[in-house]
This record gives C-alpha cells, sequence and structure tokens, in this order.
C-alpha cells in the first residue's frame, strides 16, 4: 500500500524533458510508476520523449468532485502543451509540423486492469494533412489517423470494438487484402472516412477537431477509468487498497509505425519466467505499440533483433539490439531491480516509452535476487527483501510427472507464459468458469486472447489458456503475478465460443473435455496428466539460508501426521506449533470407536471405548515424534464439540447403532441433544477434558507412553500438551493437574524413572484469556494464540459463514481484508499484544507463539515480529513463505 505523499504542495502537473525534469524524486504516490520512472529515466539521460504527468491528487479531486475535472486544470495543461511544443518545436493541431501526444493512465501500482491508452492524440482532419506532408508518408498519417479514432472511441466514448473491426474488414476484402500492414494509402484515408462515420453512428458526434477539447475528454477518461468495475475489481483482487487515483502522463509521440525502419517493442532486463540473466522481449517491425500488448499481430523474440535489416540500413536490427543491452544495464545499476520496459524505433532511433519493475514468478525471483547478490549489484538484505514472501508458493507448485507426461499427447505447443503444470476441462468464457467452479468443477479458461473482464475467471481458473498474443499479453502478465499456470499464443488452438468447442490439428473438444497444459512448456496436451511436486533449486536453498541468518522468529507447522511434519521438516520447521488431535480421529479405523465413546451413557463404557483409542494415538504421536526428533511438538487435547464426530443422517445413524448394537433411536437423541446452534462457542476445547476429565487422560497418556516409547528408542521426543479454548486461569489450573497426574501416573506405571520434560501452555483463543493473560500465565509453560478463534470472537464473526457478508464488507472498504486470512492487528493485534505483554509479567521468559493461520501470512508475521513472539506455526507448504517473511520482518524492523 503506498503512502500518502507529504510532498503534496498543490503543483498538479510535472514536466519531463530536455529543457528541464520536474518529477523526479517527487514520489511515485503523487506522479505513479509510470510518471516517476519517465522523469528518472529523462535525468539518467535515456533517451525519452519529452511530455508531463497530471498527478494522481488531481484524480483524487475529479473524484471528489463527482468526476469533475478542477477548475483552471485544462489552462495549466495548455501552459504545458506549449512547453512541449516550444521543446519540440511543433505545434498540436497545426497545418505544418502538428505535435501529436500519446495519453496513458499510471496509478502508484501498476494495473493492467486500466488499459485505457490513447496514441496519435491531436490529430485532426487538417493535422493529419499535415503529418503526412511533414513526413512524406501519407499512409503513415491516416494509419496513425484511424488508430486514434479507433483508441478515442473505444477508451474515451466507451463504443464497441467490433464496430471498427467491421468496417476494416470491409475495406480489407475491398482491397483484396489480409494484413493491416498491406492495406495501401487510400485504403487507409477511406478508413479514417469510414471510422469518422462509426464514430458518428455511434456517439451522434463528430470526431473532435479541437486536439485541446481531444486531450481534455482523455484525461477525463483516463480518471474515470479509475472506477471502472474493472479496475476497482482488480484492486479487489490484489487487495491494491489506500491510493489517491491514478495519475496522466501526456508524451510527444514517436512512431513505430513510420515503415520498415521503425517497430515498437517490449522487452525484460532478465527472463520472468525463470530469472535467467538475459534481455528477453519481443517487438514488431512497423508497427505502434498497442499492437505488441494486445497481441493482435504475433511478435519477434528481440533475440532475433540482431537479424533486422532495414532499406539503406543493413545493420538498423544490430545497433537498436546493441543500445537496449546497454540500456539494461543502466536502467538495472539505477533501479538495482529487473526492469519491463516499452520501447519504440522511429526511423532508426531508439526510444524508452516505459521502464518499471518488473512482475517475475516466484522462481525468477529467487534466481534473480540470487545473481544480483553475486553480480554486487544488491546485498543480501535487499535480496531477501526483492521476493515477495508469498510468491515462493510458485516453486512449490506441481508440475507433470515426466513419465506420465512421456505417455501423453502433445497437441500443440503455446508460449510457456506463467509456469506450473494444470489440468481441467474446458470453459469459454469468464462467467462459465466462475459458475462451473462454483459447482465444484476443475476447469481450465480458454479464449482467444484475454482481457481485464475476464479477471474473476482467470482468477478462479486452474490454468488459462490462449490463442493469440505474446510472452508480455494481458494472460501471460496476469497469470504470472497469480502463479497461475497460463500457456499463450497457442496459434493452432482454434476456438469457437458459441458453439463451446476448439479444434487442434485435426481434433475437437468440447467443453466436457479435459486437457493439460504446461505453463514451464507452453505444451497443450490431450487428456489428463499426473502432475507431481516439484523438487527446490539450489537458488531457493540459497535464500532460505539467507532468511534462517536474518530471521529471529522461530518457524513451526501445523502438522498432524508424520508425513505431514516430515514435509514440513523438509522445508525447514522448526518443530510442530499445533498437532490437531481431532483430526486423528476421523480414519476409518478410529471414527466407529469414537463414535462409541461418544454415545456412552456412563463414564465406564466411555473409558472401555477410549482404552481402544489409546493405542491408535500413541502410534500417530510416536510415527510424529519421530519425525520431529530434536523439536518441540506441541499437541493440542481435543477440541471440537463432539457431535461434530456423529452422523448427521437417520440411514448413518441406524448403520450406527446397528454396528455399536444400539437402538437407532438412542443414537438419534443423543445426536439431538448434542447439537448445537454455536458449535465454535459451545461444548468444545478444555470445557470437554472439564466435564469428560478421562479423554483428557487418555490423550495425555498416549503422549507421555509415546514419548517414553520413542525415549526408549533414543529418539528425542519434545512433547508440549496444549490446552485449548481456556477462558479463565482456573479452567487451566485443574487440567493442568489433571494432566500433571496423569503423566506421573503413566511414568510409573511404566516405570519410566528418567526425563520426560513435558511443558503444559494453553492456547489463547478467547479475549478474556488475553485479557487476563498475567493469571492465565500461573499456569502455563507457553501461550500459543489461536488467532482463528480469537479472530472470530473479537469480531463476532463465525469462521464458517463469513462469506455470507464479507464480499460486501471488501466492496464497501468496511473491513481491509478478509480478518481470516490476515490479522486485524488494530482490534485482534492489540489482544496478542496484551496478552504477550501481560503474560510475560507473570514469566518473563513465557515462550509465545501463534498457530492460526495468520501464522503462515506475511503482513501477519511482520506484527508477530513486532510484538515479540517467539515463533509462528504454519501449513507445511507455507513454512518457506514464513520463513522468508520473518527475514523480511526482521530487517524491516531493523531499519
Ligand atoms: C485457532 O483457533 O486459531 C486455532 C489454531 O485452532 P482451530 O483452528 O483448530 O480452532
Ligand atoms: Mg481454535
Amino acid at each position: 500500500m503506498a503512502k500518502r505523499s507529504t510532498k503534496s504542495s498543490g503543483k498538479r502537473i510535472y514536466y519531463f524533458g530536455k529543457t528541464r525534469t520536474e518529477g523526479k524524486g517527487v514520489g511515485k504516490d503523487l506522479l505513479g510508476g509510470k510518471g516517476i520512472n519517465l522523469a528518472e529515466m529523462t535525468s539518467i539521460g535515456l533517451p525519452v520523449p519529452p511530455g508531463f504527468t497530471i498527478t494522481t491528487q488531481v484524480c483524487a479531486e475529479y473524484n471528489k468532485k463527482g468526476e469533475k475535472l478542477p477548475r483552471g486544470l485544462m489552462d495549466e495543461v495548455g501552459k504545458y502543451i506549449g512547453m512541449l511544443e516550444k521543446e519540440l518545436s511543433k505545434k498540436f493541431g497545426d497545418d505544418k509540423n502538428p505535435l501529436l501526444v500519446s495519453v496513458r493512465s499510471g496509478a502508484a501500482v501498476s494495473m493492467p486492469g486500466m488499459m485505457n491508452t490513447i496514441l496519435n492524440l491531436g490529430l485532426t482532419d487538417v493535422a493529419v494533412v499535415a503529418l503526412s506532408n511533414a513526413t512524406n508518408n501519407e499512409r503513415f498519417a491516416y494509419d496513425a489517423y484511424r488508430r486514434l479514432i479507433n483508441m478515442f472511441g473505444d477508451v474515451v466514448m466507451g463504443m464497441e470494438h467490433e464496430s471498427f473491426e467491421d468496417a476494416f474488414s470491409k475495406v480489407k476484402r475491398r482491397y483484396g487484402v489480409t494484413d493491416d500492414t498491406d492495406v495501401p494509402t487510400e485504403g487507409m484515408v477511406e478508413l479514417c472516412n469510414e471510422y469518422k462515420k462509426v464514430y458518428r453512428k455511434h456517439t451522434g458526434e463528430e470526431f473532435p477537431q479541437d486536439p485541446l477539447k481531444q486531450l481534455e475528454k482523455a484525461i477525463e477518461a483516463v480518471f474515470g477509468s479509475w472506477n471502472t468495475s474493472r479496475a476497482v475489481r482488480y484492486r479487489q483482487v490484489e487487495n491494491i487498497r489506500g491510493l489517491l487515483g491514478t495519475a496522466v502522463n501526456v508524451q510527444s509521440m514517436v512512431y513505430g509505425n513510420m515503415g520498415d525502419d521503425s517497430g515498437t517493442g517490449v522487452a525484460f532486463t532478465r527472463n520472468p519466467s525463470t530469472g535467467e540473466n538475459k534481455f528477453y522481449g519481443e517487438f514488431l517491425i512497423n508497427a505502434q505499440g498497442e499492437d505488441v500488448v494486445a497481441g493482435i499481430r504475433t511478435p519477434q523474440p528481440v533475440a532475433e533483433m540482431p537479424k533486422w535489416k532495414a532499406p539503406g540500413m543493413s545493420d538498423i536490427g544490430k545497433k537498436v539490439h546493441k543500445q537496449l543491452l546497454g540500456i539494461k544495464k543502466t536502467l538495472e545499476n539505477h533501479y538495482r531491480d529487473v526492469q519491463d520496459i516499452e520501447f519504440t524505433i522511429e526511423k532508426g532511433r531508439l526510444f524508452m516509452l516505459q521502464t518499471r519493475n518488473g512482475k517475475r514468478t516466484g522462481a525468477a525471483a529467487v534466481k534473480i535476487a540470487c545473481d544480483m547478490v553475486k553480480e554486487k549489484l544488491i546485498n543480501e538484505k535487499t535480496a531477501i527483501l526483492s521476493i515477495p514472501a508469498n510468491d515462493l508458493t510458485q516453486l512449490l507448485l506441481p508440475s507433470f510427472d515426466p513419465a506420465a507426461k512421456r505417455t501423453g499427447t502433445v497437441l500443440t505447443r503455446g508460449l510457456p507464459a506463467s509456469p506450473g503444470a494444470s489440468v481441467g476441462k474446458l470453459a469459454f468464457t469468464a462467467e462459465e468458469v466462475v459458475e462451473r467452479t462454483l459447482s465444484g468443477e476443475t476447469v481450465l479458461l480458454v479464449r482467444k486472447e484475454t482481457s481485464p473482464e475476464d479477471i474473476d475467471g482467470m482468477h478462479r481458473a486452474a490454468g488459462i489458456l490462449t490463442s493469440t498474443g505474446g510472452m508480455t499479453s494481458h494472460a501471460a502478465v496476469v497469470a504470472r503475478g497469480w502463479g497461475r499456470c497460463c500457456v499463450a499464443g497457442a496459434g493452432e488452438v482454434h476456438i469457437d465460443e458459441k458453439g463451446r468447442k476448439i479444434k487442434v490439428n485435426g481434433k475437437s473438444y468440447t467443453h466436457k473435455d479435459t486437457l493439460s497444459i504446461d505453463g514451464s512448456t507452453g505444451e497443450v496436451m490431450d487428456g489428463e496428466i499426473t502432475t507431481q511436486h516439484p523438487k527446490l533449486s539450489s537458488d531457493f536453498k540459497i535464500v532460505m539460508g539467507w532468511a534462517d541468518k536474518y530471521g529471529t522468529l522461530a518457524v513451526r507447522t501445523n502438522a498432524d501426521t508424520p508425513a505431514d511434519a516430515k514435509r514440513a521438516r523438509d522445508f525447514g520447521a522448526q518443530g510442530i506449533g499445533l498437532c490437531r488431535t481431532e483430526h486423528m480421529f476421523f480414519e476409518d479405523d478410529r471414527i466407529l470407536i469414537m463414535r462409541e465413546m461418544i454415545l456412552a451413557h456412563d463414564e465406564g463404557t466411555r473409558r472401555k471405548a477410549l482404552a481402544k483409542l489409546l493405542p491408535h494415538q500413541r502410534k500417530d504421536f510416536q510415527g510424529i515424534f519421530t519425525a520431529m526428533k530434536g523439536l518441540p511438538v506441541t499437541v493440542r487435547l481435543l477440541d471440537p464439540p463432539l457431535h461434530e464426530f456423529l452422523p448427521h443422517e437417520a440411514k448413518s445413524q441406524a448403520d450406527v447403532a446397528k454396528l455399536l448394537g444400539l437402538k437407532p433411536a438412542d443414537v438419534k437423541s443423543r445426536v439431538a441433544q448434542l447439537h448445537e446452534m454455536n458449535p465454535m462457542l459451545g461444548h468444545r476445547g478444555c470445557r470437554l477434558s472439564v466435564t469428560y476429565p478421562e479423554i483428557l487422560e487418555m490423550q495425555v497418556t498416549a503422549i507421555v507412553e509415546a514419548a517414553i516409547a520413542c525415549k526408549k528408542k533414543n529418539v528425542d521426543a519434545q512433547a508440549e500438551i496444549m490446552i485449548p479454548l481456556v477462558g479463565t486461569a482456573k479452567e487451566l489450573e485443574v487440567l493442568r493437574a489433571k494432566a500433571e497426574e496423569t503423566i506421573e501416573k503413566v511414568k510409573e506405571k511404566k516405570k519410566y524413572t528418567g526425563k520426560l520434560d513435558i511443558s503444559i501452555g494453553t492456547m489463547i483463543e478467547i479475549p478474556r484469556a488475553a485479557l487476563t493473560a498475567n493469571e492465565v500465565a500461573e499456569h502455563a509453560d507457553f501461550f500459543s494464540f489461536g488467532t482463528n478463534d480469537l479472530t472470530q470472537m473479537t469480531f463476532g464473526y463465525s469462521r464458517d459463514d463469513i462469506n455470507s457478508f464479507l464480499p460486501d464488507y471488501l466492496d464497501k472498504e468496511i473491513l481491509p481484508n478478509d480478518p481470516f486470512q490476515s490479522l486485524d492487528t488494530t482490534g485482534v493485534g492489540q489482544l496478542v499484544d496484551m496478552g504477550v505483554t501481560k503474560g510475560r509479567q507473570t514469566k518473563k521468559n513465557l515462550k509465545v507463539g501463534i498457530c492460526g493461520e495468520h501464522g503462515g501470512d506475511p503482513a501477519s508475521i511482520q506484527f508477530c515480529q513486532k510484538v515479540g513472539l517467539d515463533y509462528v506455526s504454519c501449513s507445511p507448504f507455507r513454512v518457506p513463505i514464513a520463513r522468508l517473511a520473518a527475514a523480511q520482518a526482521a530487517l524491516g524492523n531493523s531499519k
């Protein structure tokens, strides 16, 4: 989230150019990412066409005034246009040498959701003739004019792109050509007239002939685009909040479509998929910028650029390529990060139109960080801070099992746009994806190309497959950002959206068929191919090593099986912070015994059933202690309400009754007796052990017996017993005494005289426990914050049905994010802070951790570091993320 600028001095517009550069250092919160970087590139001497940026503050004013431009703004804009005219010796709307500009949005955070770029603004019926004369290139001038009318119609007037497409197709047919570039000059002139008619028909007005009027409307359209539902939705999905709005960048035009000695391209200073240190991108000869991004024509890789020759300029490609490699170095030395750039070549002259930190996959982020440390561009601390912790998930993503893949049929190959492996049935629109995923299907979104309107569907799809577009097309950029598998530009896939089918090399597939796509190779394969989990690179290990070097919080895992425990240990977990024992009761061989125990009428029968459960628990604990030998394992005693273990359907109740020799009516009535309206607040947690101490006894016995068995085998078991849902110190006092008594009994029975060192602690999940933590700590060796329940009880939101209203709360910004995902630091956080402080007032060295879901969330980990927790505990796959986030938190706090 960007901080609001403190430098907003009321200045609304900042110039960048040879004559002066005003914006350098102002901050991207005010100038937007594009604006600030145009100013910086200009100031470090890169070839940037001059222009100016209208601040995000003006967008905020525009919104405040009910979507109206602030008074006097256009007069100021006029002055800045004057400065541009002076620097370039051109005039806006001139009949000799007209100045043309591009208009682009640009917020502090890059948002592919806002595609509102207008090129060639300033062209009119008069200026087009002048441009044609000035450049001695009539076709070029009219090509530029038709693009403006089209873009202006689309972006400013909200017209359908298809209306222009139809007119273009007609002209192409008339001249018997298929490619845009083959339309002759007369065709372009005709096309402009057709486009103006289409414009008039759809808008009821003439295409504006006053360039300043064009500019005013375009500026308004950029500001307006901040509020379109697609932009709002993107910010929601990406959790981008607290920005002022978008800036507007007005920049003098350079032309990539002036002939075969011109072109345009987009590139990354390093490969954004793999991180390889190779200049990487695509370019198109004789084209304008949007052609590359929109995926209308298929571009060439920049590696091929040296082969580009133009009439009279046989070394054009070599020269430009060399210049770009020089710029790569300059930019990386300046920004000390990978850059994502846009450039244009006008008659052999290179211009930089944009730079920003390049989005990259998690794998690329890790490799780039390691390489840049080796190259001495950055130090280890900067490297750690450069990797978004959540993106490590992508390194832990599945790939296809090589053996299974070898037997699979590759139907076609597209571009490896975003790595990973996904399998699903075909869905053809974003809406279809939403519908089908909600009803439980796994689908791939298959589209010609994607646009911001598809965001929702893209987000829910298992993978994305497109038939046009390049590595920097919308689908590729967005999918990469999310770590979603994507194959782009698979040109052999012919999509029939209405018929809900595709044709690939003679074979047809419908919405009922399954395909597998490999985002790392671009392969599209028939049917379902088995996936497997990835192995981690040596760079990953280096990063994890740095993380552990700089992090101070320990990272444990939440695991209930030896296999999970082992996986987490392999990921670097330093212990188990939460073993939910109830998960051990759901397996086939135990659930019936568990039900027998719950349905027992008296203590004696209950104890008999518990005695049958004991060996299972003991075996599980022994397995877990062994997997985690030498590391602490916090075992939580039974927590959920008992009715969760019982069947609720009549038929299943009758089956259970038969199996246990009971009357069905007995089972039914016990289920009814146990039923609760608010199970999460009911007879659960430590309350179960108060009512049924024999359950605690069985579990503690199993833990101690398992620990003794391990010790006898020389396995260093480090058990910790955790009592859940404590609200008063007395509960813990009573149960601790019971647990200690049980420990002693078992030791005696097993004639074990060695040390066991089993500590006994509690979860802090109830606000009252946090408020009285000084009392609770009297009886606890450790605290573990159960922030799932603590959040539930602090907000009064049920963990199970918050989604019935959460979307509204997020939409209306009542909540900044889902408090069950990211800790509410201002509210729930106060209780955590208080719990730690009060607990340590009683016991100075009280060990304190967190085991709610927040333990794996980087933002929450930041908070845990701040309030002085000793450890966080999270699910196994999040352990590496938590380790990195812990290091980032430690480094952030030490700044
Ligand atoms: C918690 O409440 O935060 C917790 C870890 O326990 P559970 O999710 O099992 O209720
Ligand atoms: Mg809980």
